[in-house]
């Protein structure tokens, strides 16, 4: 501020300028509250050109600028200044604004709040420089707003508070179709309205109504948004417009052509609801097929699935959403009960390989509850695939039954020999690991005479009975079938030890030798096993099988009711036995069965009172071979039935030419009770020859009283009402139990040759012969001993009374022509009549 003493003002009444502001650089002065002047420097005066005189203190701020040098171009006043001022002071506090002069020069007056409540003012020339810069830096500013609101996707328009066009962008002209050159800056509401009118953006509608319409919205400040189609006009177009007011700048309005968006939601729409209403179709299709249904995507994530599916396998709702992962699904599956029978992994191989695989197959799973589901599996070319799954339990029903039945034996429901030998094939493969399993084939004792007696209803409800044992006996791992008949076998496999099938042999043989009790019976059979053990017997099925045979053919003929184990020279006995057998079938025809007959004497008139038929096989390169070794075969192999019966008729024959006091012996074989066919057998034997049957004798073995007695028992009954005698061969073998003897009324008691030996080494044997025959004799039997083979003999069976005898010291077998040379011959002239006599004291004479 100018000091006093220089501009010589009389008026200012503090020193106008201030020492201090004058140390500042800047012009600078101070100002009251009232914007009236309290203190200035020198360069504020010379700054803005004031005189002296205008620079008073407490001159106020429109005398100040009015007092000033004159500005350039339309300068406002003073007033107009000071309103300016007093309005930006109580908004912005601070603010700048730029005072031109018409010399040209520019200077910057920024006013800011200054304590306590006035205000200063600073102020600076601006250079010619900083002009130009300040003008092009504000073109610059312009043309980059104009560029921004160009570049805005809307219509961009401001109003100032008299509704006249402030700013607006050339995308504005364009949404609503007005010429760009026509809009200008400070054109009216109503302008706009008639021209927009004009272009015909609002058909029927008058300009002014136009104007009101907007005029009111805005000033009311109604619908601050607002959508308009314009249908009827020219363009049609959809058009929102929005404003907003800013206290600053007045109406900022926002207008946006939204025609394609809506039509794009609209075909949207369309689309949706068509999709929708397929969606809608496709859901009905796909809940109402009878298949569970499923799709899934290449990512195998479940697209779509039907409710059937879900019911199948009872999948809960989280597990049916579309992008589900098969394996979560699998997984489900498998764990909630429906798993498939057999091993779960490979169930789950399976279906990952089929997916994998990407090829259409057909697989049937069986369930553990027994349902059958068949599954279609169809890829799709996304690399997805669709799958039905059917619940095809009642049509594979038959299938299944039929392949069951295949499968196992109907009767007993065990596996059949198809699946033993199957398990048995796959045993064998673990072999090679080190692993060893037993087979055991299982034969029933007596079972036949159980079937003969009761008949075969009874016989299947035991053949069940044991096949329910047997389940019992065995552990899960091994396999228990029925072979067929009353074969069974069982395959026991991981063995610790070989021992273990003994243990189990023994179990059963225990178990199935326990009474059966059906339908009031109590039914009394036993098992004979033969144990093969893999690798050591045999490391293929046959070989194990024929050897646990082989075994169980031992185990039989060495008494029923055992096991055994096979041996290797079994196998040599069963070749042999085999030969034999094959020869044996066609020994009859090829005429090489014989008989022979072996006299049977009379010790109380010391002759002969009949003749036993002897069978003889005179092979052709091993020569004769003995009964008591094909006997047996033949009785294994059933054919002891066209044998017995060839015997029966060649001896009756035989002894129809003898004399008519001579009886012939006939050995019968348990096994030909066993055939319904042997009362007639006997029937048309005697028949046939004319020989009286009291002149036949059928000799029978203790063994055939033994368990089959309910059959046994009527057929020799029967046979007795025929009138043929019946005896007791062998008795003392085995058995020799003399309740025997009381079953059955006998003509005859034969006494082993085994005892009649041992009668000359003690007073045992004499004992029990002595019972026989008295016995015998108390029952009206005969008694004859077998095998005499020694005059002490001869003597010591006389001593006890016996009726009669036979063996080699008197006569070996005879060929039939030697027989009927016997009773041709005189009586004297033959051997045994001397040695008969010499030991009886009497000599008899043979009658012709
Ligand atoms: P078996 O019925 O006890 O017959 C007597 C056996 O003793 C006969 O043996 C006979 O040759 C033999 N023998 C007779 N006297 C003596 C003697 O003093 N010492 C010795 N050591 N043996 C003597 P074979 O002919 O070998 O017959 C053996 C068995 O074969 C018979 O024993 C019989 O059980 C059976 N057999 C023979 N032929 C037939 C047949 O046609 N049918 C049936 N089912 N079995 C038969
Ligand atoms: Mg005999
Ligand atoms: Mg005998």
């Amino acid at each position: 501020m100018p000091p006093p003493a220089e501009n010589g003002h009389e008026l200012s009444s503090a020193p106008p300028i201030s020492p201090f502001l004058e140390r500042i650089g800047a012009g600078v002065s101070t100002w009251d509250k009232d914007l009236r002047l309290v203190a200035w420097n020198r360069a504020f005066r010379d700054l803005l050109v004031l005189p002296d005189i205008v620079l008073k203190v407490g001159a106020s701020l429109a005398e100040i600028v009015d007092g000033g040098a004159p500005g350039f171009g339309d300068r406002p006043d003073g007033q107009q200044i000071e309103s300016l001022g007093r309005k930006r002071l109580a908004a912005d506090r601070r603010f700048t604004f730029d005072r031109r002069f018409a010399d040209g020069r520019c200077v910057s007056l920024t006013f800011a709040p200054f304590a306590p409540d006035g205000w200063i003012v600073v102020c600076h020339a601006v250079t010619r420089g900083e002009i130009e810069e300040n003008q092009n830096e504000l073109q610059r500013q312009n043309a980059r707003l104009d560029a921004a609101l160009d570049s805005m996707p809307g219509g961009f328009s401001i109003w100032d508070d008299d509704l006249r066009l402030v700013l607006f962008n050339s995308r504005y002209a364009e949404i609503y179709g007005m010429p760009r050159d026509q809009l200008r800056v400070g054109m009216s509401l109503l302008d706009i309205c008639e021209l927009t009118v004009a272009v015909g953006n609002h058909p029927g509608v008058m300009p002014d109504e136009l104007f009101r319409r907007y005029r009111d919205r805005l000033r009311q400040n109604m619908d601050p948004a607002i959508t308009r189609r314009y249908e009827k006009a020219i363009r049609r177009r959809t058009i929102r417009s929005s404003y907003t007011r800013d206290p600053r700048l007045g109406w900022v309005v926002t207008h946006e052509d939204i025609t394609d968006d809506i039509r794009r939601i609209e075909e949207l729409g369309a689309r949706e609801a068509a999709l929708a209403q397929q969606n809608m179709r496709l859901d009905a299709a796909v809940n109402n097929i009878s298949q569970g249904l499923c799709m899934f995507d290449a990512d195998r994530r479940l697209v779509i699935c039907n409710r059937n599916y879900a019911t199948l396998y009872g999948l809960p709702a989280e597990l049916v959403r579309p992008g589900t992962h098969l394996a979560d699904i699998l997984k489900h599956r498998i764990a909630n009960g429906v798993p498939p029978l057999g091993d779960k992994q490979a169930y789950l191989q399976r279906r990952l390989d089929v997916v994998a695989a990407g090829k259409p197959e057909i697989d049937t799973v069986e369930l553990r509850d027994g349902r059958v589901i068949s599954i279609r599996h169809l890829p799709t070319a996304d690399g997805g695939w669709v799958a039905t799954h059917e619940d095809v339990t009642e049509q594979h029903g038959d299938e299944l039954r039929i392949r069951h039945l295949a499968r196992h034996d109907p009767l007993t429901d065990l596996p059949n020999r198809l699946v033993f030998r199957e398990s048995m094939t796959a045993a064998e493969d673990g072999i090679a690991d080190g692993r060893t399993f037993a087979v055991l084939a299982i034969d029933l004792d007596r079972f036949k005479s159980v079937n003969d007696t009761l008949g075969h209803a009874v016989g299947d409800a035991v053949l069940k009975m044991v096949a329910d044992r047997l389940k019992a006996a065995v552990r899960d791992s091994d396999v228990a079938a029925r072979l067929g008949g009353d074969e069974f076998a069982i395959l026991s496999s991981a063995l610790a030890h070989p021992e273990d099938a003994a243990v189990l042999a023994e179990r059963i043989v225990r178990q199935i030798g326990e009474p059966f009790v059906y339908d009031g019976h109590n039914i009394e059979i036993g098992a004979s096993i033969g144990i093969a053990v893999a690798p050591g017997d045999g490391r293929n099925a046959d070989t194990l099988l024929k050897n646990a045979d082989l075994a169980l053919y031992r185990a039989k003929t060495e008494g029923r009711g055992a096991y055994h184990f096979f041996e290797q020279d079994m196998d040599a006995a069963l070749q042999r036995r085999r030969v034999l057998e094959t020869g044996l079938r066609q020994a009859i025809a090829r005429n090489e069965l014989r008989l022979v007959f072996q006299p049977v004497f009379n010790l109380a008139d010391n002759r002969v009172s009949g003749l036993e038929a002897l069978v003889r096989w005179y092979h052709p390169e091993r020569g004769t071979i003995s009964p008591a070794e094909f006997i047996p075969i033949a009785e294994r192999s059933g054919l002891i039935i066209p044998i017995g019966e060839w015997v029966l008729r060649q001896a009756c024959a035989a002894a129809a030419s003898w004399p008519d006091d001579i009886t012939v012996s006939v050995n019968l074989s348990a096994v030909q009770f066993r055939s319904r066919g042997l009362l007639q057998h006997v029937r048309s034997a005697l028949q046939d020859s004319g020989l009286r049957p009291q002149r036949l004798e059928l000799e029978v073995t203790e063994s055939l009283l033994l368990a089959e007695v309910e059959f046994t028992l009527p057929t020799l009954h029967q046979l007795r009402g025929l009138g043929v005698r019946v005896s007791m061969d062998d008795f003392g073998t085995g058995y020799s139990s003399l309740s025997y003897l009381r079953s059955f009324p006998f003509d005859k008691v034969k006494i082993d040759q085994s005892f009649v030996r041992d009668l000359a080494s003690g007073e045992g044997g004499r004992a029990i012969v002595s019972a026989v025959i008295g016995l015998g004799r108390s029952l009206g039997m005969s008694t004859t001993a077998e095998g005499v083979e020694t005059e002490d003999q001869l003597d010591l069976v006389r001593d006890q009374g016996c009726t009669e005898v036979q063996g080699f010291l008197l006569s070996p077998p005879l060929p039939a022509s030697a027989v009927d040379k016997l009773f041709a011959k005189a009586t004297g002239t033959h051997e045994w009549t001397r040695t008969l006599a010499r030991r009886s004291g009497a000599t008899r004479r043979l009658p012709n």
